[in-house]
């Protein structure tokens, strides 16, 4: 497919509104598609470059793009930047760039999604000292080939943010429309396949197929998530109920297969090289082929560490031997996902723990309470409190492990502070002595099209080495800037305090929080993971029921 063709449906999705409007669109593309552009074409309309479980990055900042588009279109980068910033769409600014010189060229050639596949390949190989020189060629050789619409819809896959409002649950029905098959078995595929792109190769060949899906060693899946929750509402709903302590640390995803082993961070990036010690205990912990879900928490004198202490660790790459020494990593095991080539997601949690125990020495499987009794409940609370635990999980025994999905099957119980994760969307330009940094962020939430919703600004509650590390974060992923504001592309989490959920008219969601306060950054989690907007009704629903 050309690329041209590729812009011209995502224009047309850009201007519709129905969800089923947008669903029979993508689905008739599909339909058109050869094997080859189908899994590309899913992938970047749902503004990736890569499948899911990849390790594969393009690595490529707002700036990077800038100077490519100026050189294209003779200009220089100041002149680029002031575009983007008139426009505050780095898209459509990139677009009207273009316009000016096609005026002037005659020839370019046409891309198609091929080659654009291509290239993403090679700027996410090019890496060493050459390396921007190399990705900088690659870009200057895509704009140079893009016609104005392509240049808009190029310049944002490229920053990451498509803006046509596809979300996963579109995509999902727009495959099974196009294959004939149920949405719940392309659900079902993907959450093992972790891509939709290859979950669409699949549907070609019918419902069995995609119920045969397996997980793969070394393709990680995502994680599955907890909501907040009740023990009563929990043991009514489920009678009996497994509950574990709810430790303050990182998430991991541990893989071993063929005599390799290798581990994933909750954002599903390989972190072996980070914390082999963690990698050895759970190698020699058991002898199976298998993949493990499970929690990694900092220890001094058997008393865990706070999770700032696990960070460190999950985010050095030079000089790992000497930190090792300093902070010692104790893996808490609760899950299994696949044992010597079977997938054991679908059976019910009791029935995968039983194969956990006996698949892995008990030394690093995080100890569990099977109970129906509140009472006891409750005292495993306390007690993991006084242990210096977050508080307790409790979780559905009959319930199946959903990747990605954060539903009511595992709940989690901790001391009440509403807290909140939310993306970092723009930043302001702070006053006096903080003047060069930013001192305010505009936080938002995830809309069910994966879009970006503003909720509330956070300006308190920040050190000033957190608002140092912040800029640091921020500074190489501006997107924009108007007046003393400055558009960031959304990939920083952080955990928010606040008092209360309010309605408000001066957000486009209808929502803003009360009293924010900043407590941490959530460098273990990506934006796709954030609070949705649907949760956050569900928050204010239950504040004022109380
Ligand atoms: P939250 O990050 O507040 O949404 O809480 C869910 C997270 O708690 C999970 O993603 C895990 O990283 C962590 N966690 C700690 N202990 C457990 C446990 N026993 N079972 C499941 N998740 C746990």
């Amino acid at each position: 497919m050309d690329f041209l063709a590729f812009s011209r449906i995502c224009e047309s999705l850009e201007n519709t509104n129905g969800r089923l409007d947008m669903t029979a669109i993508v689905r008739d593309a599909l339909s058109s598609l050869d094997e080859a552009d189908l899994p590309l074409f899913i992938r970047y309309l749902m503004g990736r470059t890569f499948p899911d479980w990849s390790q594969e990055k393009i690595g490529i900042g707002p700036n990077s793009v800038y100077d490519a588009v100026a050189y294209v279109a003779g200009r220089d980068r100041r002149a680029v930047v002031s575009t983007v910033n008139r426009s505050g769409d780095p898209g459509r600014a990139v677009e009207s760039l273009l316009a000016k010189k096609e005026q002037m060229s005659f020839f370019s050639e046409s891309l198609t999604l091929g080659d654009i596949g291509h290239d993403f390949t090679l700027l996410a190989a090019t890496g060493g000292s050459k390396s921007q020189k190399e990705k900088d060629r690659v870009l200057r050789r895509l704009f140079g080939n893009a016609s104005p619409l392509e240049g808009r819809y190029l310049a944002r896959l490229l920053l990451g943010e498509l803006r046509i409002g596809i979300g996963e649950g579109t995509m999902r029905d727009a495959i099974a429309g196009a294959f004939s098959v149920s949405p719940a078995a392309v659900e079902h595929a993907y959450q093992a396949a972790n891509d939709l792109g290859e979950v669409a190769l699949i549907a070609h060949r019918g419902e069995d197929a995609l119920y045969a899906v397996h997980i793969e060693p070394f393709r990680p899946v995502k994680m599955m998530l907890a909501k907040q929750g009740t023990v009563t509402e929990m043991l009514s709903e489920a009678g009996v109920l497994a509950a574990e302590y709810k430790y303050d640390g990182t998430r991991f995803q541990f893989h071993k297969a063929g005599g390799i082993c290798r581990m994933y961070s909750r954002k599903l990036e390989e972190v072996t090289h980070a914390i082999p010690d963690v990698v050895e205990m759970l190698d020699a912990a058991t002898p199976h082929d298998i993949i493990l879900d499970g929690e990694v928490i900092a220890v001094r004198d058997g008393r865990p560490l706070p999770f700032q202490y696990v960070l460190r660790r999950f985010r050095r790459k030079h000089d790992v031997a000497s930190h090792i020494e300093e902070i010692t990593l104790r893996p808490n095991v609760f899950d299994i996902l696949w044992i010597d080539g079977e997938t054991l997601i679908d059976l019910p949690f009791a029935q995968r723990r039983e194969r956990l125990d006996a698949a892995v020495s008990d030394a690093y499987v995080a100890p569990q309470l099977v109970s129906g009794d509140e009472e006891e409940i409750d005292l495993l609370y306390r007690t993991a409190l006084d242990d210096g635990h977050e508080g307790i999980m409790i979780k559905n025994p009959r319930s199946p492990y959903t990747p990605g999905v954060r539903g009511k099957l595992w709940v989690k119980i901790k001391p009440a502070v509403d807290t909140i994760d939310l993306v970092i969307t723009a930043a302001e330009w702070g006053e006096g002595k903080r003047a060069h940094i930013f001192g305010s962020f505009l936080l938002s939430c995830l809309g069910d099209d994966g879009s970006f919703i503003p909720l509330s600004k956070v300006a308190t509650g920040f050190s000033d080495e957190a608002l140092q590390e912040m800029y640091a974060a921020l500074s190489g992923n501006i997107l924009s800037e108007e007046g003393k504001m400055v558009h960031v592309e959304p990939e920083i989490v952080v955990e928010v305090g606040y008092a209360e959920i309010q309605r408000s008219p001066n957000y486009t969601g209808g929502f803003a929080l009360r009293f924010p306060r900043f407590i941490r950054l959530r460098e273990d989690k990506s934006p796709e993971e954030i609070e949705t907007l649907r949760m956050i009704e569900e928050r204010f629903a239950a504040q004022s029921a109380r």
